[in-house]
Order: C-alpha cells, then sequence, then structure tokens
C-alpha cells in the first residue's frame, strides 16, 4: 500500500471536531458500556488487521526493525486494548465507601461517570503506543477522545488519521494532524483532560495554555534515569538486558537507561562486558545491522552527535554517526563527569555514559540532586543493596534487574514524578484518569433526627452536641515533644452515637409527629 503523506488538518476544522465530539458524547450513547466494549474490540482490530501497514509506517519513521515494533508497540498495544476491554464493564461499576456509622444511611456511592472529551498529545518515538494506549482508557471511560499525533512521525500519524473513523465512531473519535499551530489551536479549546506525552520543554507549554481553560492535564515526560550496578552483579547478564533496553528503538524511549554509576573497580569489566554484548547483537556493526533502528530525523542526529564531540570522556565503543541518514552508532563513553555535555539533558539517543562512582552513597547523593527521573534501575541481586537504592531515591518507577519493561506490566501505573511527569497510566489507572469519581449521597428526612443540631437558631445545647459530633477522640499525647504533651488538659471524648443523638434532638427540639414524619415540637 506504501506509505501515507500526512496532511494537516485545517485550524478551521479543529474547533468544528471539537464540538461534534461533544455533541456525540452529550448524546449518552458512551454511557452504555457494550458500546463502549464494541469501540474497544473495534480498536484492537484496527491494530490487528493493519499491523503490517503499522510495521512499514514504524520502518518509514523511525527505521525500526519489525520485531521490535511488534514486541515494543503493536503487540503490546493490542494486549492492553484487550485487557481494558475484558475489565472495563467491572470498572464501571459504581464503588462505595468503606461502611461508616456516620454515614451509612445516606448511601454514600462513588459513582464513576466519564470526564467528557479529551484530548490526547502524542510524542513521535512510540507514536501508536503513546496514544492507542490512552484512547483505550478514554473510550473505557466514556469519553469522548481526539488524538493529536506526532508530526515528526509522519507516516505513523497518517496512518492513524485514515484508520480511526473507519473503525471507531467518527463523531466521538477523531484525529487532528499538524505541528505547533494546530496544537496550538487544539490548546486555546477547552478539554475535559488533556493528556500530554513528551518533552519538559513542550509540557511547559501545554500546561500554560490549558490553565487557560482550566482544563485538567496528566504530563507524561523524560528525564535522565540512571542505572545502578552492583559491583557483585553478574556483568555479562546486566549488559545483555541493559544494552537492549538502551539500543532498542536506537535509544528513543522515555524510560531508556540514560546513564550508568558503576564503582570505580568495576568500570573495565562492566566496559568489557558492554562492548561484547554490543558485538554479539550487533556482529556486523549496527549500521549494517537489520536489528538496529535509526533516529527520527537528521536534526535529532546531530544534536546527539554535538554531544558525542563535546564529551570529556573516552569514547569505549562506538562514536560514529551519519546525520543525513539519520544514523547514530550505539556509543559507550567512560570517564564522564556531572559537568559533561553527556550529562547536559535527556539523551534521548543511542548514547550510554558511564559514571564512575566511590561507593552506592555516593551515587545515591548524585542521583537525588537531579530532576526525579521517570525510572530508576537497579542490578542486584542483594536485597540489602537495592532496597537502599529504592529507599533512598525518588522516580517514576523502580525497577531491579531490567529495563524499560515495566511500561507493559499488568497492574502498575506507568508515569513519572515531579519534572518527569504527572499522573500515571495503563491499564486501570487509564480508564481511572479519564473517569470523573462523583461522590453521591442520598440523605432520607429521619437523619435529622440525629443531626438536627446543625440548623439555627443555634443554642448552646446545640453547639455542645454539635461540638462534642465533631470532636473525634485521638489517640494519647505520647511520642509529641514535651511541650505538646504538657499543653494537654484532658482528652476529648467521643460521644456514643446514640447518645448523642438523643442529646441533639432533644437539644433541636426536633421530634417525631404522631404521624412519623419529622416536626418540631
Ligand atoms: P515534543 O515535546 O517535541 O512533542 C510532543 C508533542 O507536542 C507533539 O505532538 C508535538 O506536535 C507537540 N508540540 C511540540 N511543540 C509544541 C508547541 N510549541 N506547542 C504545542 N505543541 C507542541 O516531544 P517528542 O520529541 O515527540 O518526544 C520526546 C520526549 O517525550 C522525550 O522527552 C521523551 O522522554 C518523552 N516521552 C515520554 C513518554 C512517557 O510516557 N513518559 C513516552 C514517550 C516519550
Amino acid at each position: 500500500m506504501g506509505v501515507l503523506e500526512l496532511k494537516f488538518t485545517s485550524l478551521e476544522e479543529i474547533t468544528v471536531i471539537r464540538e461534534k465530539s461533544r455533541a456525540a458524547f452529550l448524546s449518552g450513547r458512551t454511557k452504555s458500556i457494550a458500546f463502549r466494549k464494541q469501540q474497544l474490540l473495534a480498536l484492537a482490530y484496527l491494530l490487528k488487521d493493519n499491523a503490517t501497514r503499522f510495521q512499514e509506517s514504524l520502518a518509514s519513521d523511525l527505521g525500526r526493525p519489525v520485531l521490535e515494533s511488534n514486541f515494543l508497540e503493536i503487540g503490546s498495544t493490542i494486549t492492553e486494548v484487550k485487557s481494558i476491554y475484558d475489565s472495563v464493564a467491572k470498572w464501571a461499576k459504581p464503588e462505595y465507601p468503606a461502611w461508616s456509622f456516620n454515614w451509612f444511611a445516606m448511601k454514600p456511592t462513588l459513582r464513576k461517570e466519564p470526564k467528557g472529551v479529551a484530548l490526547i498529545i502524542g510524542p513521535f518515538n512510540y507514536p501508536i503506543w503513546c496514544v492507542i494506549n490512552p484512547m483505550a482508557g478514554a473510550i473505557a471511560a466514556g469519553c469522548g477522545c481526539v488524538l493529536k499525533p506526532s508530526e515528526q512521525s509522519p507516516a505513523t500519524a497518517a496512518l492513524l488519521a485514515e484508520l480511526i473513523p473507519k473503525y471507531l465512531d467518527p463523531e466521538l473519535y477523531a484525529v487532528v494532524n499538524g505541528a505547533i499551530p494546530e496544537t496550538t489551536k487544539l490548546l486555546d479549546l477547552q478539554w475535559d483532560h488533556i493528556l500530554y506525552t513528551g518533552s519538559g520543554r513542550v509540557a511547559r507549554i501545554i500546561l500554560s495554555a490549558a490553565a487557560k481553560t482550566l482544563s485538567p492535564v496528566t504530563t507524561e515526560l523524560g528525564g535522565k534515569s540512571p542505572v545502578f550496578v552492583d559491583p557483585k552483579a553478574d556483568l555479562k547478564a546486566v549488559t545483555k538486558r541493559l544494552m537492549w533496553g538502551k539500543f532498542v528503538n536506537a535509544g528513543q524511549t522515555c524510560t531508556a537507561p540514560d546513564y550508568v554509576l558503576v564503582e570505580k573497580d568495576s568500570v573495565k569489566p562492566f566496559v568489557k562486558a558492554c562492548k561484547e554484548t554490543l558485538e554479539e547483537f550487533y556482529p556486523d556493526g549496527a549500521e549494517a545491522s537489520n536489528s538496529y533502528s535509526r533516529l527520527i530525523s537528521p536534526a535529532s542526529a546531530s544534536r546527539l552527535k554535538g554531544l558525542i564531540d563535546g564529551t570529556k570522556g573516552t569514547i569505549v565503543y562506538g562514536g560514529t554517526s551519519d546525520v543525513e541518514k539519520r544514523f547514530v552508532e550505539p556509543t559507550i563513553v567512560e570517564g564522564v563527569d556531572v559537568s559533561d555535555s553527556l550529562m547536559s539533558e535527556e539523551l534521548f539517543g543511542p548514547v550510554l555514559p558511564i559514571i564512575a562512582v566511590e561507593n552506592v552513597d555516593e551515587a545515591i547523593k548524585l542521583v537525588n540532586s537531579r530532576d526525579h527521573p521517570l525510572a530508576l534501575y537497579v542490578f542486584s541481586s542483594d536485597s540489602a543493596y537495592k532496597n537502599k537504592v529504592f529507599d533512598n531515591t525518588q522516580s517514576g518507577a523502580a525497577v531491579a534487574n531490567d529495563v524499560i519493561i515495566h511500561g507493559g506490566a499488568e497492574g502498575l501505573p506507568f508515569g513519572g514524578i515531579g519534572p518527569s511527569g504527572s499522573g500515571g497510566y495503563t491499564g486501570k489507572f487509564s480508564f481511572d484518569m479519564f473517569t470523573h469519581l462523583r461522590g453521591s449521597l442520598d440523605n432520607p428526612k429521619w437523619v435529622d433526627l440525629l443531626i438536627g443540631g446543625r440548623f439555627p437558631p443555634y443554642t448552646p445545647k446545640k453547639a455542645a452536641a454539635i461540638e462534642a459530633f465533631v470532636s473525634p477522640s485521638l489517640p494519647s499525647r505520647k511520642g509529641l515533644p514535651p511541650a505538646l504533651v504538657a499543653a494537654a488538659n484532658g482528652s476529648s471524648q467521643r460521644w456514643g452515637w446514640f447518645l448523642l443523638a438523643i442529646a441533639v434532638a432533644a437539644s433541636s427540639g426536633v421530634v417525631l409527629t404522631s404521624r412519623g414524619r419529622l416536626g418540631s415540637a
């Protein structure tokens, strides 16, 4: 069929698309779980039926080998959509909070309601996974949804624009294609939720625009994800997983290991193991290999070449590039310090700096002096080592003995913390992101027998009764600073509900009339 040309959506059309989705949402058809499941199934078949075309589009955009496209993107997205399809009926059921003596009579209920119409803005590096996964959550939640794929992966963006209206309800779900002007136009509109995946730089623009329309936002960003290597670890096993996760998709993975912290005495054996692994992965070199992707653009290859050229470390593997062909060789750099060019920004490409540290404490200190990363990796079989690192650092995810695969782990949220993003998704978390938990009560008249003291005219008796109602007894002051213990003037007492009820009812003058209705004496 060949790779499609990307056609940008006109600015006038964008408002119409938003309005159409809103009107379709208000029609109420997404309230039906059967409808949501039908759309989810169609979404799964959209990927399955067109897997070959997606492989071609990813090869065109990223020079991506078919195996990588199937494993990391097409297959894993179908799996995700299927898992959401299987669970949506259960997730959409109302929930009830834990039984509470004070509130049970009012039947507290959590209604799971769709937020409305969502906007999903995607990056170039996993141009299917990063938009279709959250879209499945939006469909499951009962939302309408507009996708804005990255213009930097044009073949995949064009294919999504062709297929989505064919497979899904074309009023509720739509694709807007374009670059900054089109995204800016989208952001001028109000959205019931925005999911933005991309760089921190653009996230600032998205968040500022969303603030103007009070659109809620989830950000899925990147950062420099560090790797700790225990000197006692099996380096051959470590480097196999590490080199794979670093160089798959030519390093353009948000959770790719960005730099490695290795204790000084282990650097030489670690480098040796890295080289041996890369020689096994790419026996004739990466450029000749059909197992190695390309950078998204010459500009991106040129940025990485600049960072490599600027390093004060020693290149111990790779280092070559061909900017026009978007090729950068898998590159390992030893002897890097925190002020190096390679530590100045998220690498997002096939370059791996190694920082030598005295010990794990120094490594922890270094990581804690930087922005919270999206992921943090530890290679060790020693629980004490792993716990020490996990317990003394912060990151979006904490993974031991592997890299990048946690994005597909069922039941775990995928997301960052602080500068690496806020909010997480996949699976139930995607459903939750697009769902409004609408707290609901239904208060029967007779409850005023118990809390009628809240109504004016206020009297000292009513005040005392209400005071007792809102003053739970607290645990003893043992363990608090001495000044707070000394300040104790007796602990507050929690009144029993029924005693309180009688007191309040008596003080408020509320009684049951002879006909059993509420009345006033
Ligand atoms: P990007 O920020 O350049 O672009 C993302 C989207 O924002 C695109 O759709 C683009 O059209 C739009 N955009 C760009 N400039 C804009 C502007 N000025 N105003 C409005 N919209 C604009 O990101 P990218 O280069 O495509 O992706 C790479 C980044 O994404 C990396 O930092 C990576 O770590 C991160 N990422 C994060 C995740 C995650 O799930 N946390 C996944 C993939 C990528």
